[in-house]
């Protein structure tokens, strides 16, 4: 069966250059689309033929369904890469695809949906004996119900948007008096981020790990796993830094997590790259969380370490091929470290834009970066402040974590602020190089780095 003769890629930054990429080394044409402040982003420079579609409000641009559809049309693309973010979960687009007879890389509409609506989606996973952390059967739509599910499972709660995503809409409630108020804002913020009121209730687990498992299906039957990464280290419920494999698991884990995500894949007819996450509690007992219908930031990890090209196979899998390789062929070797080099101010985390006087990347034996940026580009202010992902790879997990080091030393960028200074105090971290620590890691290590200067007042 043949490939297609050319894509549109319907997304901007590292994941658009990462899709050019892949389609030039299978000798596939590329078209992308861009917003007009972003004339000079590396993703136009690298495409084949790059097509304006609107403004930089992503409304109009990057999340702009028929100017994106006309765009194929015009390039005469055959099939769009959505990246992840922006339309990738959007079900409503991949039908639109269907319609104008464009390939959709990813699952099919039914499956995004399914896994879109995450209050559903654990009322699955529970019927299919994935274990899911305890909490409401469903959406639950009035204040009642939440103080009934409290009750029952014991506070804290956590309040989740069913249609949530990117870290967003979550809100703990430790107590019923908080509950009234929490709920009546966590209600009205889902409506406005994600245009989708309903909300569902977890036991809040005050000490877990999130470990993902990468699936790969091809819709004829074959759903393959390829290993886990750990996204603990988190800060806001956002991943900053990812690893494979988990310095938890063991083999018996491994066989378990692994057998529980293709169990999900499986109940959700899966077809294209996929990602179940999960978490784990300190008992290493698995629950699901949810499921990512698209392909993920973090999908290097998983590359580096099994030597699969994702990407690659997402063409493949929607062309029709069948997957190429089998569950035994997966074989993870030695260990990967992921950061995400973010623009922006190390100690507050807030978005630092602005124009890149001096930017270079870091090399040698087991780097690599996926980036978008160069020496002279400008980071805009509209989008993901994410401008760069560094991954390295190396025998064991400490050789990973001095290689990370020397590539963090290595790596210099002037102009703007990033989060590189940060990562550096997290590998020189005792918890962090022991491999103990959970979700809450990154805020300990920030307020006890406060606390010293409480301590000597006024700078002594
Ligand atoms: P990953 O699961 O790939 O690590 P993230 O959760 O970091 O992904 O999200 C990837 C990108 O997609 C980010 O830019 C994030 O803001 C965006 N994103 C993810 N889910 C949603 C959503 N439901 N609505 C809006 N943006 C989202
Ligand atoms: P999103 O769709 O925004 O990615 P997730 O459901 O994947 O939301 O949760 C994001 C993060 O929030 C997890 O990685 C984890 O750190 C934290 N989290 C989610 N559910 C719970 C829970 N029940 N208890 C404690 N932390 C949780
Ligand atoms: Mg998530």
């Amino acid at each position: 069966m043949e490939l297609f003769k050319k894509i549109l890629i319907a997304n901007r930054g590292e994941i658009a250059v990462r899709v050019i990429r892949a389609c030039r080394e299978l000798g596939i044409k590329t078209a992308v689309v861009y917003a007009d402040v972003e004339k000079d982003a590396l993703h136009v420079r690298l495409a084949d033929e790059a097509i304006c579609i609107g403004p930089s409000n992503p409304s109009q641009s990057y999340l702009n369904i028929p100017a994106i559809i006309s765009a194929a049309d015009i390039a005469d693309a055959e099939a769009i890469h959505p990246g992840y973010g922006f339309l990738s979960e959007n079900p409503h687009f991949a039908e639109a695809c269907a319609t104008s007879g464009i390939t959709f890389i990813g699952p099919t509409a039914e499956t995004i949906r399914m896994g879109g609506d995450k209050a559903k989606a654990r009322q699955m996973m529970k019927r299919k004996g994935v274990p899911v952390v305890p909490g409401s059967d469903g959406p639950v739509n009035s204040e009642d119900a939440v103080i009934k599910i409290a009750k029952k499972i014991g506070f804290p709660v956590l309040l989740k948007a069913s249609a949530g995503g990117g870290g967003r809409g979550m809100r703990v409630v430790r107590e019923e008096q908080e509950l009234s108020q929490a709920f009546m804002m966590a209600q009205r913020e889902a409506l406005a981020a994600f245009g989708n009121g309903d909300l569902y209730v977890e036991k809040y687990l005050p000490s877990i790990r999130h470990v993902e498992v990468q699936v790969m299906a091809d819709g004829k039957g074959n759903v393959v796993h390829l290993g886990e990464r750990d996204c603990t280290v988190q800060r806001r419920h956002q991943k900053l830094i990812e690893e494979s494999p988990s310095p938890i698991a063991t083999a018996s884990f491994r066989k378990r997590i692994g057998e529980y995500a293709v169990k999900a894949a499986k109940a959700f007819k899966y077809r294209n790259a996929g990602t179940i996450e999960f978490i784990v509690d300190d008992d290493q007992n698995i629950y699901f969380m949810e499921i990512n219908t698209r392909i993920q930031v973090e999908h290097p990890v998983t590359e580096e370490i099994t030597g699969v090209d994702l990407i690659k196979e997402q063409i493949r899998v929607a062309a029709g091929l069948p997957l190429s390789f089998r569950q035994n062929q997966i074989k993870p070797s030695g260990h990967v470290i992921e950061v995400r080099v973010n623009a922006e101010d190390p100690e507050r985390f807030v978005p630092c834009p602005g124009k890149l006087q001096v930017f270079n990347l870091p090399g040698g034996p087991g780097v690599r970066v996926d980036t978008c940026a160069y020496a002279g580009w400008t980071v805009p202010p509209y989008y993901d402040s994410m401008i760069a992902k560094l991954i390295v790879h190396a025998p064991t997990r400490d050789e990973a974590i001095a290689r990370m080091k020397r590539a963090l030393h290595e790596f210099t960028i002037e102009g703007i602020k990033t989060t590189i200074p940060f990562f550096l105090r997290i590998f020189n971290h005792p918890d962090f190089i022991k491999g103990a620590f959970n979700t809450a890691f990154v805020e300990r290590v920030m307020n006890a780095e406060r606390q010293p200067e409480k301590k000597n007042g006024n700078g002594s």
